[in-house]
């Protein structure tokens, strides 16, 4: 039986505090945790300051052999991991495995990349050459809604940059990411990784902390504005993942039956807890109604259940202040359009909430403009496809958005205007490791994955000889 350790300079230690962590789909306590105070945080920062000259001075072979150990070792426990995440997150057991799978392979990928130095200059005059070099100490937080995953979007990437980290998860799911501390611990030198675990609340104390020089952050954008100042007093640099609120733009040429299952999936996948789910629909006039009763039939027919039962398509929402946020935004749908599928809680135990399809609404709606981050979707009428990009456009989020359309010149004409890090075609939410994934707007800062995200962990350095 996992003990759910901190895990400092190398060591699993008890926390000062311990914390029950909750099985969104029972109510019941999965385990009991470690919870770190101050002192442990500042311990967990003290070792991985002693442990940064040498390991920063490995090679990035030393780093990669490293990595692509901790692959294996996460790969190899794969069922165990996944049931554990399935327990804390809600998620079906399948989308864990996918998601604890996933991160083995985003820590290959990552060891697959260089940083190789650049030589700018080379002539009779002077030598010049362009280093990356790591920046020390990285502060990682990630969200409950994948927390082993966005874990991999950051850990791998710091390290074979040479950086070494203290990385603290959720409140609400920090078990899966102790374990996967306790079965890496002994691959690399004790302090290189460091995870504490809190009650939500050491992440002011990690972002203002003087020995730590960057914070890697992904939740939500009200949090990310005070990393942000917080960070200021040490001048740390800084990589936001924040929210969104994703637009999808339907086009009055597509086939309505062929292409809501794919919206449909985008938009509740997770149960509507991802950043870059499809978070409110632009659909052609022609096209509308056929649409909005495609999704609605899709949502009537969906599976809600306790992930780890077979069949379940949708898990509960993770955390209670969640669900009560989502119930909330279903309200305001139901006072600013018609719901014509779900509206309601499932069962009276568990976060669960039926997927609800929201249509007659428009922007102006609570339930359109902000980040609802949950089973329920707002269905737009528009007359006009570049208006559509304007409204689309009319939100402080830049996340994702994509376009659905057979006219594919169109398509990439209206894509190319959305403001958003990342737009899609005929598909949303394809995230893969080689490609750079950041917000726009207030949906971040920078970004992660990629030889991009790789960069974003180091500090260049310009060495300029004269001849
Ligand atoms: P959150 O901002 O409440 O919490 C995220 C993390 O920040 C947690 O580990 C939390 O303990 C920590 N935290 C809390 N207060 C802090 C502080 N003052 N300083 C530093 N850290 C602090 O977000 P959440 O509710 O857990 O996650 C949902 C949000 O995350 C949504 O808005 C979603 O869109 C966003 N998200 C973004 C991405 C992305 O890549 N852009 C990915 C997933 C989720």
């Amino acid at each position: 039986m996992a003990e759910f350790k901190l895990l400092i300079n190398g060591q699993l230690v008890a926390g000062d505090a311990t914390m029950d962590v909750i099985n969104p789909a029972t109510e019941d306590t999965v385990a009991t945790c470690a919870r770190a105070s101050i002192a442990q945080l500042d311990q967990a920062v003290a070792a991985a300051k002693a442990a940064f000259p040498a390991w920063s001075k490995t090679t990035i072979d030393t780093r990669r052999a490293a990595l692509i150990a901790m692959a294996d070792a996460i790969q190899a426990n794969v069922p165990e991991l996944a049931r554990l995440l399935t327990q804390e997150q809600g998620k079906p057991l399948e989308a864990a495995m996918g998601e604890i799978f996933g991160a083995s392979a985003f820590f290959r990928y990552f060891a697959s990349l260089d940083l190789p130095a650049k030589v700018v200059q080379d002539t009779a005059e002077a030598k010049v050459e362009i280093r990356r070099k790591p920046l020390g100490v990285i502060g990682a937080i990630v969200p409950w809604n994948f927390p082993i995953i966005l874990m991999a979007f950051k850990v791998p990437a710091a390290l074979l940059a040479g950086n070494t980290i203290v990385l603290k998860p959720a409140a609400t799911t920090p078990l899966t990411t102790l374990r996967i501390a306790e079965l890496v611990k002994d691959l690399l030198p004790p302090g290189v990784l460091n995870v504490i675990a809190d009650a939500n609340d050491l992440g002011a104390a990690i972002t203002s902390h003087p020995d730590i020089r960057k914070i890697s952050f992904t939740g939500s954008t009200e949090t990310g504005k005070r990393v942000m100042a917080g960070a200021a007093s040490a001048l740390k640099r800084v990589t936001l993942e924040l929210g969104g609120n994703d637009a999808a733009i339907v086009m009055g040429d597509v086939d309505p039956v062929a292409t809501a299952p794919k919206i449909f999936n985008a938009a509740f996948q997770n149960s509507g807890q991802v950043c870059i789910a499809a978070k409110r629909v632009y659909v052609h006039e022609s096209i509308y109604d056929a649409m909005c009763d495609e999704l609605a039939r899709l949502a009537d027919a969906a599976v809600v259940g306790d992930g780890l039962e077979q069949g379940t398509q949708f898990g509960p929402l993770q955390n209670k202040a969640q669900f009560d946020k989502v119930l909330g935004y279903i309200e305001a749908g139901r006072r600013d359009g018609n719901i014509i599928a779900g509206g309601h809680r499932q069962g009276d135990k568990g976060y669960f909430i039926r997927p609800t399809i929201v249509r007659d609404i428009t922007d102006g709606s609570a339930l359109v403009d902000e980040e609802q981050f949950g089973p329920v979707l707002p269905i737009i009428k528009y007359a006009d496809a570049d208006d559509a990009v304007v409204r689309a456009n009319a939100s402080d989020y830049g996340l994702g958005g994509s376009v659905w359309a057979t006219d594919s010149d169109k398509a990439w004409e209206l894509a190319a205007g959305m403001e958003s890090g990342t737009v899609w075609i005929n598909k949303h939410a394809d995230l893969q490791p080689h490609l750079p994934f950041g917000g726009a707007k207030f949906s971040g800062l920078g970004s992660e994955l990629g030889q991009e995200g790789l960069n974003e962990f180091t500090q260049i350095q310009v060495l300029n000889m004269a001849r």
